[in-house]
């Protein structure tokens, strides 16, 4: 019996499982799975290869309070700082585990269940992200226009190209950033006027490719509808005095969202769209705990490493009769 087993092996789920070593639970009691062929897989499939991984993401503060902690990385060294901690803290992790059901155990822990194993714990965290199933446009993808669209921009490479990418968070212009790099041709679609929900970097960065024309932005505007010719698709417009836009392929930058089905299916209650959790991550279920990009809280890496730091104190106190190193 595992004292404690973590789902997904993102930076939520890694530095929990650091701040469990150092609180010390032995390596042999602790596991984490992860349904990728290597940790971090969000990272790996939505990151441009070039993008700069910043510390204080979204305008949150930059401070840490547990054991992992990143300044600004390049997204090689952001991969190379988990690398290292899953070596120091000797982590098993076992890849290509995807979990599909907890089940509680009459002893009063849990079962996890993979496609091939079932794992027993005491303690289970949930540190699976929410960018499993990336949001998807209301409007129909017409079957032939399917191998042209896309909802990140590692998994087909783009050169030369004209490409649409719809979305104007932060995802948006680092997508449009990096297309740019690739000599695409990059337009870019957001239905609101102005882009509030970015960093000042990436709000710079993108006013200084519209004003090197290198990208077209449209603001304002709402697709309605897809249709594809001859290898190329259009976007129709919602309004009338925006152009509809004929490109080889689009980026959808949307976003994603809680892992409804997965959660509810554990017997884990949710207030309107958001996880029921205690200021500690603990859920409604005694025992099973949510942290990372699951909880309100987060949103950036160094915010995961801090829900694992208060997820870690509450299971010592409440389950585990650990101590927690004081910082
Ligand atoms: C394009 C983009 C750019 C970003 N840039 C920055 C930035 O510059 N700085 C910053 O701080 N943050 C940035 N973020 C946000 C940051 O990446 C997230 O906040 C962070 O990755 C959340 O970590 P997590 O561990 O909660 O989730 P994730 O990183 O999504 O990790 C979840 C892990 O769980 C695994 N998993 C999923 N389902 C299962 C399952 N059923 N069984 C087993 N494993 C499973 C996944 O494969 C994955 O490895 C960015 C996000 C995006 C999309």
């Amino acid at each position: 019996m595992y004292d404690l087993i973590i789902i997904g092996a993102g930076p939520a789920g890694l530095s929990m499982a650091a701040e469990a070593r150092s609180a010390g639970i032995a390596a042999d009691k602790l596991l984490v799975l992860e349904k990728g062929e290597a940790h971090s897989w969000s990272i790996r499939k939505f990151y441009p290869e070039k993008k700069l991984v910043e510390a204080n993401y979204k305008g949150k503060p930059a401070i840490c309070n547990g054991v992992m902690c990143i300044p600004d990385l390049s997204k090689d060294e952001t991969l190379s700082y988990l690398d290292q901690a899953i070596a120091d803290h000797q982590l098993d992790v076992r890849y290509g585990e995807s979990v599909h059901g907890i089940e509680r155990r009459e002893d009063d822990g849990f079962d996890v269940r993979t496609g091939d194993s079932t794992y027993p714990c005491r303690v289970c965290v949930i540190a699976i992200g929410i960018l499993g199933r990336p949001n998807k446009p209301d409007y129909k993808i017409p079957p032939a226009a399917r191998s042209k669209v896309h909802f990140d921009v590692t998994s087909t490479v783009l050169e030369d190209q004209d490409v649409l990418v719809v979305g104007g968070g932060d995802s948006a212009s680092e997508y449009a950033q990096y297309l740019v790099q690739c000599g695409n041709r990059v337009t870019l679609s957001y239905r609101r006027d102005s882009f509030d929900r970015m960093t000042q970097l990436n709000r710079e960065s993108l006013r200084a490719l519209e004003q090197r024309e290198q990208v077209t932005i449209l603001r304002g505007s709402n697709i309605e509808s897809l249709s594809e010719s001859d290898g190329r698709v259009t976007a129709h417009m919602v309004e009338p005095n925006i152009a509809d836009v004929t490109f080889d392929h689009a980026v959808y930058a949307l976003g994603g969202s809680t892992p409804q089905n997965f959660l509810r299916e554990v017997g884990i209650e949710f207030e309107g769209k958001l996880p029921e959790v205690t200021a500690g991550y603990e859920t409604n279920v005694k025992g099973l705990y949510l942290i990372g990009d699951l909880t309100p809280a987060s949103g950036s890496i160094i915010l995961a490493f801090n829900t694992s730091r208060e997820a870690m104190k509450d299971i010592c106190s409440s389950h585990l009769g650990c101590q927690i190193d004081p910082r």
